[in-house]
């Protein structure tokens, strides 16, 4: 047996194993992670280094290869941790182990820590008086300007005396010199987090909460580390009972992480963690410069924080005794990685509880099928938090059929009972959100007389109408066009734009409401960094009346008044080929309705759809989870879905057509007569065929068992000749349709 050894474990050197054999005494001993003692160089020094991978044939002539010498153990080796995490990413979703490793070493290299300068009085004051005088006498107004600020104060910052007081550097040494004042420099940690402490009163938990605490504490203290599944309805209280476990475990001197499904969510999380923790909660994501990530992982590595919160690559902080993973709305499809390796950061958290002996909680008012289905086979510890902690009630709920309206000749898009609730909201002086139920939807340009719809020349997808350039862009690729003025095929003049879902409503709401001030939120008003955030601040200082937006709108975003929430086309996602389409769908209406309410005014939610009785729908209406899970379980079961099966998917793709479908055919093919154990499916072109000229092929593998999965996919690997022109990529239990 060999090993792929890393001397200095850094993104900049993954490129540069060694290899070297594992002497038979040690082979039971060594895996990825293990740190070892290896000979090194002509003079063969001992030095230390990591087991990236292990190889059952060597890779260079076996006459030049080394022994590792012996094992180094060592406790809380941060570096091991995420080489074995790195191993179980490679292992479990498909990628090289490099792509694993940068996956899991976020941060490219050492950044310099900040310098702290300060200037401090060291002679007595009556000195520093009598220089004073002596500088205004002598006209020497720099000098005097700083000699004055160092009797009112000693300690100055060094780029407020060159900058504001413009004092420059040769007076600062002169000064020096003269012994008067002495210069010190500090090194420190950029730490992105400036708060004022914020008014949240101290709460004393209610008995949901304490039942929660409770048995999370016994298991701790007997060394029990599960993993608890907290279903929760919005407003029950999970945020401050994730807070009092947190405190638990930090009091017991360990490290905790918080998952948050997106950045935008960041500073409303902080905010409140700020209260309880103070200096030693801090942030880590990738809206930070590398400077500040790579200090918050030093600040992590010294102990300097307890908590840190962000998306799922804060999964991969450097703390050296991990307590506690909680991860927020893990029902989010942003915890899943959209490119390699696709892990998601549900089950990478629960490998690394594994390893670090760390407990796991998760949280939602709609948790994941795949969650609440092993909280019931008893993977998970359940529970349920069914009543608002403020005892707030839940939004009344109606459901319009769309069907009937049109049938009673309203043809707009809003059914009356909406039309009167936002007058009558408008009136009273409170808000109203209007929520499209609608992914990834925007405008497209299609001729009148022929039919043809703009397309991208490189993806098989439709162009976009942006009204602002009046050009025509491919979101896929990023191709552009100027928007035709005839007909590129039959010179027709009658070009027609498809607005975009929320920029239609939003006109509507205009004619029906000349008064009324919209805000609108979408793919389009959000493109620029920080745009979504400043229009939910409006929003929330009541600048606009009515808040229209895509799914955006309905996260976790708290506004005192809004009353009426209005979800114009509930059943548009259940149009989606996909087998999470109804989860999706509960999710959504779901969380649209937790909207309305929230401050000590009820909340009205109107829900239209043209399947009222679509079981999804039913049951976000009467917000009943638990009769929603049961339907969709048995929808899975039959389907074959998971996770009453895994499933992985296999796109390959190439520049070059017939090498993509004829490989992807050899792939299923092979599949097909080696696994018995395994079904496939396809294959088939994909749902989009072609982006940026690479065209898209796709085949499913379903298994009751993943390690089936696993096992097909490491043969496909074994199989495949590296190319540049082929890439085949692994996607266990896709989110959306490949
Ligand atoms: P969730 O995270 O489930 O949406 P939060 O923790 O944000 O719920 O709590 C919702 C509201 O209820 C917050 O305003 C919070 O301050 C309040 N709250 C939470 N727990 C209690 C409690 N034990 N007593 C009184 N108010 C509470
Ligand atoms: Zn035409
Ligand atoms: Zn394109």
């Amino acid at each position: 047996m060999f090993s792929k050894i890393i001397i200095n474990i850094s993104v900049e050197n993954l490129d540069r194993p060694f290899t070297y054999r594992i002497p038979d005494r040690l082979t039971d001993r060594c895996h990825p992670g293990t740190k070892v003692l290896v000979p090194f160089g002509n003079s063969n020094r001992m030095i230390e280094g990591y087991i990236l991978e292990i190889i059952d044939h060597a890779d260079i002539d076996e006459s030049k290869i080394k022994d590792i010498d012996s094992i180094v153990v060592e406790q809380s080796a941060n570096e091991s941790r995420l080489i074995e995490l790195a191993a179980f990413i490679k292992e479990q979703y498909g990628s090289t182990m490099n792509a694993a490793l940068k996956t899991v070493l976020p941060i490219k290299r050492a950044y310099k820590p900040k310098e702290k300068k300060t200037i401090e009085a060291k002679a007595d004051t009556e000195v520093i008086v009598e220089a004073y005088s002596e500088a205004q006498r002598k006209k020497q107004s720099a000098k005097a300007r700083l000699l004055h600020e160092l009797i009112e104060e000693t300690v100055l910052d060094y780029t407020l005396v060159t900058s504001k007081l413009k004092v420059s550097v040769a007076t600062i040494n002169s000064l020096q010199k003269a012994g008067i004042i002495s210069v010190k420099s500090e090194n420190y940690f950029r730490n992105p987090v400036v708060l004022g402490k914020s008014r949240e009163k101290d709460i004393s938990l209610n008995d949901d909460q304490k039942a929660i605490v409770d048995e999370f504490v016994c298991d701790i203290d007997n060394d029990i580390h599960k993993t608890y599944l907290i279903h929760g309805i919005t407003g029950s209280g999970k945020t401050l009972t994730y807070i009092s476990l947190i405190k638990e475990v930090v009091k017991r001197k360990k490290q905790v992480i918080v998952l948050i499904p997106e950045i935008a969510l960041t500073y409303q999380t902080l905010k409140r963690f700020y209260h309880y923790f103070g200096e030693r909660v801090s942030v880590l994501n990738s809206a930070m410069s590398p400077g500040e990530k790579y200090d918050q992982c030093e600040r992590a590595k010294k102990r300097e924080i307890d908590v840190i919160i962000g998306p799922r690559s804060a999964l991969f902080t450097p703390f050296s005794d991990l307590g506690l993973i909680v991860i927020d709305e893990e029902h989010e499809n942003t915890y899943k990685s959209d490119s390699m390796p696709r892990y998601h950061a549900r089950e990478v958290a629960a490998k690394l509880a594994q390893l670090t002996n760390a407990s796991l909680v998760l949280g939602s008012a709609t948790p994941s099928v795949e969650s609440y289905f092993r909280a019931l086979k008893g993977d998970y510890k359940l529970f349920s938090m069914t009543k608002r902690a403020t005892g707030a009630v839940l939004a009344q709920t109606m459901i319009v059929d769309m069907r009937k309206e049109l049938h009673d000749g309203n043809k707009s898009i809003f059914s009356n009972v909406l039309k009167e609730g936002i007058a009558d909201r408008l009136n009273k002086g409170q808000q109203v959100m209007l929520f499209l139920n609608r992914r990834g939807y925007a405008g497209f340009v299609s001729c009148r007389s022929c039919g043809v719809v703009m397309r991208c020349p490189h993806c098989d997808v439709s162009l976009s109408e942006h009204l602002s350039s009046g050009k025509l862009v491919c979101h896929y690729c990023g191709y552009e066009e100027k928007r035709p003025r005839i007909c590129p095929r039959c010179g027709s003049k009658y070009l027609l734009g498809f607005k975009a879902g929320t920029e239609q409503i939003e006109e509507e709401v205009h004619k029906l409401f000349p008064d009324a001030v919209t805000a609108r939120m979408d793919a389009d008003t959000t493109r620029q960094k920080g745009s979504m955030e400043k229009i939910l601040e409006s929003f929330a200082e009541k600048k606009a009346d009515i808040l229209i937006g895509t799914q955006m709108i309905v996260k976790g975003h708290d506004f005192e008044d809004v009353t009426l929430v209005g979800i114009i086309a509930a059943d548009m996602s259940l149009a989606i080929n996909d087998y999470r389409a109804g989860e999706r769908t509960f999710q959504l209406i779901t969380q649209a309705a937790g909207r309305a309410g929230r401050g000590d005014k009820e909340g009205e939610t109107i829900i239209q759809t043209y399947q009222p009785e679509h079981y999804a729908i039913v049951h976000a209406a009467s917000q009943d989870y638990r009769a929603f899970y049961d339907e969709e379980i048995l929808y899975r079961e039959l389907g074959g879905y998971p996770p009453a099966k895994e499933i992985v998917g296999i796109l390959v793709t190439s520049k070059d057509k017939a090498l993509a479908q004829t490989t992807c055919e050899k792939m299923a093919d092979y599949i097909r007569k080696t696994e018995n154990e395994a079904e496939v499916m396809g294959p088939a072109k994909a749902g989009i065929g072609r982006i940026n000229d690479i065209y898209r092929f796709i085949f499913y593998i379903k298994s009751n068992d993943k390690n089936v999965l696993i096992r097909c996919k490491n043969r496909l690997e074994e199989g495949l000749s590296l190319s540049s022109r082929l890439q085949v990529n692994f996607d266990f239990n896709p989110l959306n349709p490949l």
